[in-house]
Parts: structure tokens; C-alpha cells; sequence
């Protein structure tokens, strides 16, 4: 038997088998199809009796090793690696769900999957009720008769609002439903939400797994059964990833485990730094004890993860000037790369949310997220710090 290695091990060393041209790092895979040996083994392959590559739309070895690692991972059985992190969301809900069924989210979700829910799913017949990260007390009696899934996102957007998995785990046991968890934010190495009960782990892996800005790509991962639905769908849908981006992705996995204890470590002392600034109104980020959730953050995740939110005193106007002022952090919406990335959320990633449901999800006017890179975290403070100066 295989010893059990460790995360950092496994994510170097879990790699594609060699082939007779004896490579050290994996080669890409760039074929569309695979031959057949004989009649029979295309006859078996395609009843799958055994198992094989057979289309690139289906699997390719380089799709294979980065689904490989993440498996190991995140601690699932099986999963299928998607063209994008919303192909992943889609796929993980359409697979699983039937005209008629309902969906209990968290009301933070991102963006796209918000307009999946509230635009896409009513003209298939599938409803959904949104219910606030804050406030546990009430995702129970959101539950119906026709409740299939539970949709989460732990630590949320931008609002880095924590929900208890080992509580939202044994909800979804109580009630027979399938435990969706939306882990791009915590990455597998900070967060594993199967261990607290879910079924199934959806990642967009353009964010901290590729972790350099560079592709974009998804995964739907979890049990067996359920990710045979998934494959199912996807095979016959065709939101594949592309053996490129599965060969960039795999081999950033290599290194998620160093990056992200840099990116929390740095986004620990842009937190602390800012908390000490007298033009910040709150500064919000999950391994601060003055976070509303610090203890299930420590209970469930490794470290905080790689954002930082804060208010600034002056609000919409003064939030702008800051943006304007930066010199070195991009002014992006993206996240999880090398380089630091501000965003003022009212303005631009939530603009078409009302000012009410602005407020439902934890956006001030005057919020900025920063996702932190891994500059010289003196170079980032100083930044931010001379921003800061020049917006007032
Ligand atoms: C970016 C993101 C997605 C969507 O992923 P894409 O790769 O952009 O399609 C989904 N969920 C969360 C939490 C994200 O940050």
C-alpha cells in the first residue's frame, strides 16, 4: 500500500506515470484523442469496463494529475476538472438537480452564481432561497420539501463572513441534502470541507491554485457516486478544461502549500497594520480576534487566507481617491495572484446589487478588499499607507 505522505509531499510528488522518454516534470498532453490497442479494448473502454483515455473532452492525463492532486487534496474520492471555475459551479448544481428542485445558498455568493440561481435556474424550474452567513438560526426553516443541495461560500465575498461547516455538515445530514461547498477563498490547503460533511467541493482554480494570474480553469470535487452525475454531464456538456491549463494548474499546485502560507502571513500584517490606522473605520480579515467569527475561522481553517477588507472613513469618495492614489497594487478584480490587488466593491464587482442588498452581504460604501500578494509585505503596507495619506 502507498504510505500516506504529506500535502506538500503529495502536491510535488503525485505525478502523471512516465513515459519511455524518462521526463522529470510531466510533459503536455496536447491530443484531442487517444488510439485504441484493438477492437476490444475500444468496446470495453467506451462500456467502461476498464478505465483509459479516450477523448480529451472526456479526460486527458494532464486533466487526470491535476484532479489527482486535488483529490488528494481536499480529501474526495473523484472529481472532474471544469474550463472555468463557473463551468464548475454550474456543472456541480445542473448534474445534480431536476425541474422542481430547490436550492438553499448563502446570500454572498459570487456574482455569476447569483445569476445562475435568480436568472438561469427559474427557466428550468429549479428555485432557490438565499439565507444570511450571520445568521445560522434561520437556514433551517429555509429548508422545503422540494430542498435538494445547500450552496455555501466560507469565508465569504467581500465581507470574509465565516460559516460553521461541522453545523452546516450535520444540517444537511438531518435533512438528507447534498452539502455544496464553494471553496475558492481558503484554497484545500487552509480549508477541507469534507471533513466537516460535505459531499461535494467546487473551486475556481484561477484564483490562488494557478496563484500567478495566468489561466482560467475549475473543479468539482466529491464523492464517488455524486461525481459520477457530474462526469456524466460534463462529458456530454463539454465544459472541459483544456490539457494547457490543467498542465499550468497542476504544476502551481506544486507550490499552493508555500505560496499560501506567504499570502496569509502577509495579509496578517497588512490586517494588523491597518487596524492601527486612524483613517480606517473597521478593517476585517478572519485570523484578527476582532473578527465577528475568529473562532470558528481558527477551528476550521489553517490560517486566514489571503484577504483583507477596510472601511475607509470617508466612505464611496474617499475609497475612490484611495484607489486612484495606489502606485504599486493593481486595481483588478481579480485574486489570489503574485502581485497585490485592491477592488471597491460598491463601485464595481457588486455595483448591480441594490444599496439594500449591498448591505444584506456586508458592503459599506466604503469597503475595499485587497487580495495580497506576495510582494515585500513593507512594500505593500507602504502603499497602502501612502494611499491612504493621499485620499484624505
Ligand atoms: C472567481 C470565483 C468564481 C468563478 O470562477 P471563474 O474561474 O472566474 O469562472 C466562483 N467562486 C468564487 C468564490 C470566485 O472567487
Amino acid at each position: 500500500m502507498k504510505k500516506k505522505r504529506n500535502f506538500e509531499t503529495d502536491a510535488i510528488r503525485n505525478q502523471h506515470e512516465r513515459t519511455p522518454f524518462r521526463e522529470h516534470s510531466v510533459p503536455l498532453y496536447l491530443t484531442s484523442s487517444f488510439v485504441f490497442d484493438d477492437a476490444e479494448q475500444a468496446r470495453a473502454m467506451f462500456a467502461d469496463e476498464i478505465s483509459g483515455n479516450i477523448y480529451s473532452r472526456y479526460s486527458n492525463p494532464n486533466t487526470n494529475e491535476f484532479i489527482d492532486k486535488l483529490c488528494q487534496m481536499e480529501g474526495t474520492e473523484d472529481g472532474v476538472a471544469t474550463a472555468s471555475g463557473m463551468a464548475a459551479m454550474y456543472s456541480s448544481m445542473a448534474a445534480l438537480l431536476r425541474s422542481g428542485d430547490h436550492i438553499l445558498a448563502c446570500r454572498s455568493v459570487f456574482g455569476s452564481t447569483h445569476q445562475i440561481l435568480n436568472t438561469i435556474f427559474p427557466r428550468f424550474g429549479i428555485s432557490h432561497s438565499y439565507a444570511d452567513i450571520t445568521e445560522p438560526d434561520i437556514w433551517e426553516a429555509k429548508i422545503q420539501p422540494n430542498t435538494r443541495m445547500i450552496f455555501v461560500e466560507t469565508p465569504s465575498n467581500p465581507a470574509l463572513d465565516i460559516i460553521d461547516l461541522e453545523w452546516l455538515g450535520k444540517l444537511a445530514k438531518k435533512h438528507n441534502l447534498i452539502l455544496n461547498v464553494d471553496n475558492c477563498f481558503a484554497t484545500p490547503y487552509l480549508q477541507n470541507p469534507v471533513k466537516w460533511g460535505a459531499h461535494i467541493v467546487t473551486h475556481s482554480a484561477t484564483k490562488f491554485m494557478d496563484g500567478q494570474g495566468r489561466v482560467i480553469g475549475g473543479a468539482v470535487l466529491g464523492t464517488k457516486e455524486l461525481i459520477k452525475e457530474v462526469r456524466f454531464f460534463t462529458r456530454h456538456t463539454g465544459p472541459s478544461m483544456s490539457p494547457f491549463n490543467a498542465w499550468v494548474l497542476s504544476k502551481s499546485l506544486e507550490t499552493l502549500a508555500v505560496r499560501m502560507e506567504r499570502h496569509c502571513q502577509n495579509a496578517m500584517a497588512l490586517a494588523k497594520y491597518l487596524e492601527a490606522n486612524a483613517e480606517v473605520l473597521k478593517v476585517k480579515y478572519p485570523f484578527l480576534e476582532s473578527h465577528p467569527h475568529h473562532a470558528l475561522a481558527k477551528k476550521q481553517m489553517k490560517l486566514g487566507g489571503g484577504l483583507v477588507t477596510f472601511e475607509i472613513k470617508g466612505g464611496l469618495d474617499q475609497g475612490r481617491k484611495f484607489l486612484n492614489a495606489l502606485s504599486m497594487i493593481s486595481h483588478s478584480p481579480n485574486l489570489g495572484d503574485t502581485r497585490t490587488i485592491a477592488i471597491h466593491p460598491a463601485s464595481t464587482t457588486h455595483s448591480k446589487l441594490t444599496e439594500e442588498e449591498r448591505a444584506a452581504v456586508g458592503i459599506k460604501p466604503g469597503l475595499i478588499r485587497i487580495a495580497v500578494g506576495l510582494e515585500d509585505v513593507s512594500d505593500i503596507i507602504d502603499d497602502v499607507e501612502q494611499a491612504i495619506a493621499a485620499s484624505k
